[in-house]
């Protein structure tokens, strides 16, 4: 008897085992989604593993169905799937539903392609059941076709196919003079059925007798929906390379090359500065791969995943580039996977869950910006995508390659330690010279400005003035959205709040409300102070809206931009801020991270941070590592054109390392100093970190748990300890919910795990306290 080992949705961390019917032995393989009883209910699952054996005492139910063609995950995306599972401490299903995007979960049943019926003239000697080659998506890069693949059967009306048939193959007449007028219409080419007949007025059942007749074929065609139709992208050419690039390359293909029964290769950390051309390095190591007749995976973060990303990739390898991001329609995201799936495509560009892409034979993942901590994921399975990745490599025996300007510590190390093998830029591409950074000390600037913090200093308002007078562009940032951040009556005190988090409101000037930046709450500005009835508030601190305002005052005749999520959800769209700013009509573009990452404007020589603090403030390990990373991601922004850039970074704190270091572009040097510190407070990477955090609408109830649950992990012992009490999180109260943490940390993440586990199994958490653990939380401490 075959048992399959099913994972459903329900049930959660279980697997059930069923029988297989033989009829059905040959489709229920490890990966494929089946449909089995559970309880009364039909559920759908998916297949982990087949044996010939269940612990099982009783008898097994049976699979009652199951999807048709290749199952939808590969074995090395199912042993991916376990290994997540037994990390990241989260039930395989939700490993497995990580994997699939919804669109593709759901087509289990119905296959999900969108299909358009065709017409076109039957040819003279094959009759209505003649087919003929139709075009796939090769041809120049980029102009994709939107008619894939030809449908399995000749489509007939009546859907009585061999009436059909035997009608074409009598025909009945001539055709007659508006029937001839049709096929001259249709000449050699296929039209879309619908828009055919609107166009030259014909109606449906006239085609429908021709198609009895035999004089035209109808046929349902999957119609692939594809996210860059419509786009004409033109081919590019490998570039030359530099000597480093070079390097960097050989390094990559050596990896690529390694050989299948040796030791699986080392993953190679390409560290290098912004605008070294890492890209290209990228693109020529995918055409290894290709060569090869292996595929490739590329990540990038999903802010980093503009068109003109995609464009690149695409130019390069045209039709074979499937793109996977949460903008896409769910219908061009199922359509997109299975292109990939069938083989189709064999290069994939997206973030994070791109990475679970079923590429078969897979040669090469790319983490490009491995540092960013989108790649992390904020909810169950909290898993990193670019540890993950290496993961994979390592299962499917490929290369991966971690590309950065800053490197996070934990892949540096990796590089020190000779696990990871590492490739260094330090050069920018062509004749583009480093920005040259600057520190303006804001204490000085507040003794100036007679004790009050300005939002920019006299350096920076001179810089600014002068792209002005030269016709060149500047990338003010800001790491706060709004007008003030504070709300406050000057008279008793009372500041304003959101009703559900434990957060201020901030005060966006563009719709005069108070807006909550955890969970969007908004609320008109009080007439008067709730408490003591003053009229007058004040609004403290400075968010892009002021920044905005206080701009148009200092340069009244420069034209000023925006781009923020406020502005992006309302005003005018993201893409076309950018494309305004591209095309120089834009003088000052102001922003939030949005601007601060991997765009490329030839025009911009002037880079200002205008806070840089507000990160190195934050009761996070990672502060300083994120602030350098910042500070090197706005060089990066400056000068990519032929002329040199300038970073102005204001900061009330001019001697801290990240920012000393970053105004020198000195990663490898603040890498060493911040590592040592890590190192003494023996923070990742020389730990593994978890953070635990419990949640509830009752505060007692989930604070009281907090309690316990540290208490049952126990005292520390060298291998697992838990620091400190159990705190209300960095947001105690999002939602109306409470939240409360503690952080853990070990030397080996199996050991962490293993006291979760009985912790949670000797304290059940009561039902009105949620439990999430985040194993190598990021951020925290
Ligand atoms: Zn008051
Ligand atoms: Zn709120």
């Amino acid at each position: 008897m075959l048992v399959a080992q099913v994972a459903t949705d329900v049930a959660a961390g279980k697997a059930f085992d069923y029988e297989v019917p033989p009829a059905l032995a040959g489709a229920v393989v490890p990966g494929a989604v089946v449909r089995v009883p559970f309880g009364r209910r039909v559920l759908e699952g998916l297949v982990l593993a087949v044996s010939d054996r269940t612990d099982f005492p009783g008898a097994l139910r049976p699979v009652l169905g199951a999807g048709g063609g290749p199952p939808p995950l590969t074995p090395a995306l199912l042993e991916l799937a376990r290994w997540m599972a037994a990390y990241y401490l989260a039930p395989i299903e939700l490993c497995l539903r990580t994997m699939l995007p919804p669109a593709v979960r759901d087509g289990a049943d119905g296959d999900g392609f969108a299909r358009v019926r065709v017409v076109r003239a039957a040819r003279r000697d094959g009759g209505a059941g003649g087919r003929r080659e139709t075009a796939g998506t090769e041809g120049t890069a980029g102009t994709t076709g939107a008619e894939g693949r030809p449908e399995q059967g000749t489509f007939d009306f009546s859907g009585k196919r061999k009436a059909a048939e035997r009608k074409a193959r009598a025909p009945r007449a001539e055709p007659t003079a508006r029937q001839r007028e049709i096929l001259e219409r249709l000449g050699d080419g296929e039209e879309i059925l619908a828009g055919f007949c609107r166009t030259w007025r014909i109606a449906p059942e006239t085609i429908r007798r021709m198609a009895e007749d035999g004089l035209v074929v109808v046929e349902d065609r999957v119609r692939r929906r594809d996210p860059l139709a419509g786009r004409r992208i033109l081919p590019s050419a490998p570039l030359p390379l530099t000597d480093e690039q070079t390097a960097a390359l050989a390094l990559v293909r050596e990896a690529i090359d390694a050989p299948a029964d040796g030791p699986a290769p080392r993953p190679v950390l390409l560290h290098g500065v912004t605008a070294s051309g890492k890209t290209e390095v990228f693109l020529q190591a995918i055409a290894a791969v290709l060569e090869r007749g292996r595929g490739a995976i590329v990540l990038v973060p999903e802010i980093a995943l503009t068109p003109q990303t995609i464009r690149r990739f695409v130019a390069r390898f045209g039709g074979v580039v499937a793109v996977l991001h949460s903008r896409l329609g769910a219908g061009e995201r199922h359509d997109e996977w299975h292109r990939i799936r069938s083989g189709e495509a064999r290069v994939v560009v997206g973030p994070r869950s791109a990475l679970f892409a079923p590429v078969e034979r897979l040669g090469l993942i790319v983490v490009d910006e491995e540092h960013e901590p989108s790649y992390k994921q904020d909810e169950t399975p909290r898993y990193h995508a670019r540890d993950v990745a290496v993961v994979r490599a390592r299962i499917e025996r490929c290369a991966v390659v971690l590309g950065s300007a800053t490197p996070s510590l934990e892949s540096w190390r990796n590089a020190a330690l000779g696990k990871y093998a590492l490739a260094t830029m330090a050069h920018r591409a062509a004749d583009m010279r480093m920005p040259s950074v600057s520190i303006v000390d804001m204490r000085e600037e507040t003794a100036r400005a007679g004790g009050k913090l300005p939002a920019f200093s006299e350096t920076l308002v001179r810089a600014i003035r002068q792209r002005l007078d030269d016709g060149e562009q500047t990338m003010l940032f800001l790491n706060r959205r709004g007008y003030a951040p504070t709300v406050s009556c000057p008279a008793c005190g009372h500041a304003e709040t959101c009703d559900e988090c434990s957060v201020g409101m901030s005060y966006h000037i563009d719709d005069g409300v108070l807006r909550c930046h955890v969970c969007g709450a908004w609320r008109p500005v009080p007439r008067v102070c709730p408490c003591c009835g003053n009229p007058d508030y004040r609004f403290t601190g400075v968010g892009t809206q002021r920044i905005e305002a206080i701009a148009r005052r200092l340069f009244p005749g420069a034209s000023i931009d925006r781009m923020d999520l406020d502005v992006t959800t309302r005003k005018a769209s993201h893409e076309e801020i950018l494309s305004k700013f591209r095309a120089g009509k834009t003088d000052i573009l102001v922003g939030t991270q949005m601007i601060a990452k991997g765009l490329d404007f030839p025009n911009v020589t002037l880079a200002g941070i205008l806070n840089a603090d507000t990160g190195l403030n934050l009761p996070d390990f990672r502060a300083a590592e994120r602030t350098f990373q910042l500070i090197a991601q706005m060089a990066g922004r400056a000068g990519r054109g032929a002329k040199p850039g300038d970073v102005i970074v204001q900061t009330l704190s001019p001697d801290h390392p990240a920012i000393v270091r970053a105004a020198r572009e000195d990663f490898a040097g603040f890498a060493e100093g911040e590592l040592r510190e890590r190192q003494e407070l023996r923070y990742p990477p020389f730990s593994h970190f978890d953070c635990v955090t419990f949640r509830g609408t009752d505060r007692a109830a989930a604070e009281g748990y907090a309690v316990r649950f540290a208490a049952a992990i126990g005292e520390g012992d060298g291998e697992a300890y838990v620091l400190g009490e159990p705190a209300p999180a960095a947001i105690e109260r999002a939602k109306g919910v409470w939240r409360f943490q503690i952080t853990l940390r070990g030397a080996r993440p199996a050991v962490l795990n293993e006291r979760l586990r009985a912790a949670l199994a000797a304290v059940p958490p009561p039902a009105s306290v949620g439990v999430a653990i985040d194993v190598d939380a990021y951020g925290a401490g």
